[in-house]
């Protein structure tokens, strides 16, 4: 618990004290140490200072001040308990060695450290996340994959490590979303070390985010990781010498093997005890892994951020959230979000006359405008940093080298759009035609089963709800697995070995004539997996007209969810040679329908201008199997998540419409008919007459709004009842089948041209809850998502009658 909510009279023993390295120290200076016992002597709620007893001297600290410091609440009992254990068990010469020791343990509190992960997109954070904590989050080989900041835990030492993930960024400049959510979450977290993870093989631009790190004055352990990149290029990385230039300890890694990870944690819980101390803050000794620099930026920036400082340095409240040097820099950075927060100081006025007096010398001095001044002076530190330590970049095995020729045909201006093409050609093939084998497996497998228990049950509403509507209903959608882990295998290759990125710098031309950004094409083909996933991984894109109009043309990316209903009615509708130009002639249109919607959007809905962006383009890699199967694997997991919960779920719901209220008296089909689905039907039928839907149809398109493999769940319950009525209906083969819904279906009097209307509808109408819920979530308002549902149902609507009205002419 926080100092801060210890009440008078009570005591508690010091855990740890966070915040930024100058407001730490002065804590720790006036002797608030980890270990310390501490009692409280007056603390009234709403009142400053509050008065404790520590080493014997009272102290006064602000309520803000004591949120800072962790405790442990020392009770009677446990006081004198812990008495109790080292009267039988004490040995001093023990719990001397012990003390000696810096330990996890404080008596009975185990330490927990609270660390942060940052670093540059693409340096293998999440990969050092989920070797450590066990977890399974995405790892791919472009930016951005990491979209939100992830918690995990792990142990090491005896210690607790909570850690979070965070999401890539090239520094801590207020530009895009992520960049202020990872600065927000660091100096509103507070966390107690923070781990920088930098690609070796990219040193000079990923230190620059060190730097910023630096300036704001908290405890860093930098992770050179990709070691064995660098070392395979035969690079000279002296990395001790640069962890003494930059002040910061640094561990050579590898995350992929997990190499140097547990050097990793030692020297994290090093630091971490160091800094707890009040000895180790004096800067005389050598020995220290840590110490504050400051990174000098040339003459007249020092100059101005120390006038800055002087005004801020007078107000406790600001000292204690930031360091005032940090703030200096950053006004003169113009940076917007720190200067709305000095706007509201009571010497604002003072302290941005201040600035622009600086910014105006630093303009005489460096022709320059004093933010590229400082990024300037930064990369000048970080190049004497590394030219000190003797660093060059060695020649052989060369990742770039290869990545160099491989992009020359790639991103080829003729050649790279025909191999964009071939490939995502491939995937599908591949998902589609190898998928077919497991698919007939699965399909044996159901109806092996559907078949043994209705042979083996009793007849009666219980057996008919297992066999049609779990069985048949939740059958007909996991048949599908196989192929959608065959597709997402697919995305996995590509993004984790780098030919994503390039495929959106292919596209990048594209996109802008669409109103949007390369960046905006991975999540566009994300969309194909689940549109869930996708709408998040918009957060790249920097502007937020593009980021918006992305994620409202998103659902038209036709989702692995809308699969199944796909081939089930091309099956069962369209000879074998047609089939997939039917499959291709879908996806295309969705396509082009997001072209036009795109267009339409940032042209007349979405007003804003276009700004320029960096497009990365990591090295090529060849990634591990282990690391596709597990993010594939995932993926899988979470469709048969969804299957469990709301596909069953759904799969009862319409099962039991359509049986209730029951006459078995009636003809299967009259029995549906007078049922309370065959009513909803009925009802919305008016609605669908444009498109010559029936009623089932009708039903089907309905139930898909929780998700749209219920459409195909549904519309196998609606026909798995018709065929009880049949006395021998055993599928020797797959066509055999979809001749029988055929011939179902047909009776209904659908007929191709409906089949394919009915896919343009489903292919375009309202995504799915989870997707306007992740719309909703991601533009914090009600309004686009309530848009995005409306449009693409009209849409949907608008585009399967037309085709309907001119296929009748025709
Ligand atoms: P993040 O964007 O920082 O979270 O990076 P990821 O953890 O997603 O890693 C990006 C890519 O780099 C993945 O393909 C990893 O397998 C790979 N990777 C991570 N660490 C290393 C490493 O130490 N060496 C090599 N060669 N590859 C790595
Ligand atoms: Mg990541």
């Amino acid at each position: 618990m926080k100092l801060s909510e210890l009440s008078n009279g009570e005591k508690g023993t010091i855990i740890k004290v966070s915040g930024h390295g100058g407001f730490r120290k002065r804590i720790i200076e006036m002797g608030f140490v980890k270990g310390q016992n501490v009692e409280v002597l007056l603390n009234a709620p709403m009142e400053d200072p509050v008065k404790y007893r520590v080493m014997g001297y009272e102290v006064s600290l602000r309520h803000s001040e004591a949120e800072h410091i962790e405790v442990a609440p020392i009770t009677k009992e446990s006081f004198q308990s812990s008495h109790a254990e080292k009267w039988y068990t004490g040995d001093p010469a023990t719990s001397q060695a012990d003390d000696a020791m810096p330990s996890g343990r404080y008596g009975d509190i185990e330490s927990t450290i609270n660390v942060a992960i940052v670093g540059n997109p693409n340096c293998g954070k999440t990969s050092l996340f989920n070797f450590v904590s066990g977890a399974h989050e995405r790892v791919g080989n472009y930016s951005g994959v990491t979209v939100d900041a992830k918690e995990g835990h792990a142990e090491f030492f005896g210690y607790r490590f909570n850690l979070t993930d965070l999401p890539g960024t090239y520094s801590l400049s207020a530009y895009s979303p992520e960049e202020l959510y990872v600065r927000k979450q660091i100096v509103e977290k507070t966390p107690d070390v923070i781990i920088n993870v930098i690609d070796t093989s990219n040193l000079e631009r990923n230190l620059y985010l060190t730097t910023q790190l630096i300036d704001m004055n908290l405890r860093v352990v930098c992770a050179f990781n990709m070691f064995d990149e660098a070392e395979k290029r035969g690079d000279n990385v002296d990395y001790e010498k640069i962890g003494e230039l930059l002040g910061t300890p640094v561990v050579p890694t590898v995350f992929k093997t997990g190499r140097g990870v547990e050097d990793l944690f030692r020297t994290i819980i090093a630091i971490y005890e160091q800094t707890q101390t009040p000895d180790s803050l004096s800067m005389s000794s050598n020995s220290k892994l840590y110490r504050h620099i400051h990174i000098n930026h040339g003459h007249e920036i020092e100059n101005g951020i120390k006038e800055i400082q002087s005004f801020l340095k007078t107000d406790d409240n600001v000292r204690e959230k930031y360091s005032t040097r940090y703030l200096g820099i950053k006004l003169l950075e113009k940076d917007k979000e720190i200067e709305d927060y000095v706007r509201s100081l009571p010497q604002a006025d003072l302290i941005f006359e201040a600035r622009d007096r600086a910014a105006q010398r630093i303009k005489e001095e460096t022709h320059d405008d004093s933010e590229t001044a400082i990024m300037d002076a930064k990369y000048g530190f970080i190049h004497g940093a590394l030219q000190e330590a003797k660093y060059v970049m060695g020649k052989e095995n060369d990742t770039y080298k290869i990545t160099r020729l491989l992009d020359k045909i790639i991103t080829h201006k003729w050649l790279g759009f025909p191999i964009f093409i071939a490939l995502i050609w491939l995937m599908f093939e591949t998902t589609f035609s190898l998928g077919q084998y497991p698919m007939d497996w699965i399909d044996n497998g159901v109806a092996w089963l559907g078949g043994l228990l209705s042979d083996n049950m009793p007849e009666g509403p219980l057996r008919d709800m297992l066999v049609d509507g779990i069985i048949g209903g939740v059958g007909s959608v996991i048949i599908f697995l196989p192929q959608i882990l065959i597709l997402y295998g697919f995305i996995s290759f590509m993004e984790d070995s780098g030919y994503m990125a390039r495929a959106a710098f292919i596209m990048d031309k594209l996109m802008h004539r669409m109103g949007l950004h390369g960046k905006s094409f991975i999540p566009l083909i994300m969309g194909f997996g689940c549109n869930v996933p996708a709408i998040m991984a918009t957060r790249t894109i920097e502007s937020r007209r593009a980021r918006l109009v992305t994620m409202l043309i998103l659902p038209l990316m036709s989702c692995s969810a809308r699969l199944p209903i796909y081939i089930m009615i091309i099956g069962t509708f369209f000879a074998a040679s047609y089939q997939s130009s039917i499959m291709i002639s879908l996806y295309v249109i969705g396509i082009l329908m997001s072209v036009l919607m795109s267009r339409l959007f940032s042209r007349f809905v979405i007003k804003g201008e276009n700004t320029p962006f960096v497009m990365e383009l990591p090295p090529y890699r060849m990634p591990t199997s282990k690391a596709i199967f597990r993010h594939t694997w995932e993926k899988g997991k979470q469709y048969l998540k969804k299957m469990g919960g709301i596909i069953l779920v759904a799969s009862i719901i319409v099962w039991a419409l359509g049986y209730f209220p029951h006459n078995s008296e009636l003809s299967v089909k009259e029995q549906q008919e007078q049922s309370y689905i065959g009513m909803i039907g009925k009802t919305i039928e008016p609605v669908f007459r444009p498109q010559g839907f029936d009623w089932k149809l009708d039903v089907a398109i309905l139930s898909g709004v929780g998700a749209k493999e219920i459409v195909a769940s549904t519309m196998g319950v609606l026909y798995a009842e018709a065929s009880s009525e049949d006395e021998d209906y055993t599928f020797d083969s797959d066509s055999e089948k979809y001749t029988y819904l055929r011939q179902q279906m047909t009776k209904d009097g659908v007929t191709p041209l409906t089949a394919y209307c009915f896919l343009l509808f489903v292919l375009l109408y309202f995504p799915c809850i989870a997707t306007i819920a992740a719309i909703k979530g991601e533009t914090g308002s009600w309004r686009w998502a309530l848009f995005t549902a409306v449009y693409t149902t009209l849409l949907a609507w608008v585009v399967s009658a037309t085709v309907y009205q001119i296929g009748n002419l025709l």
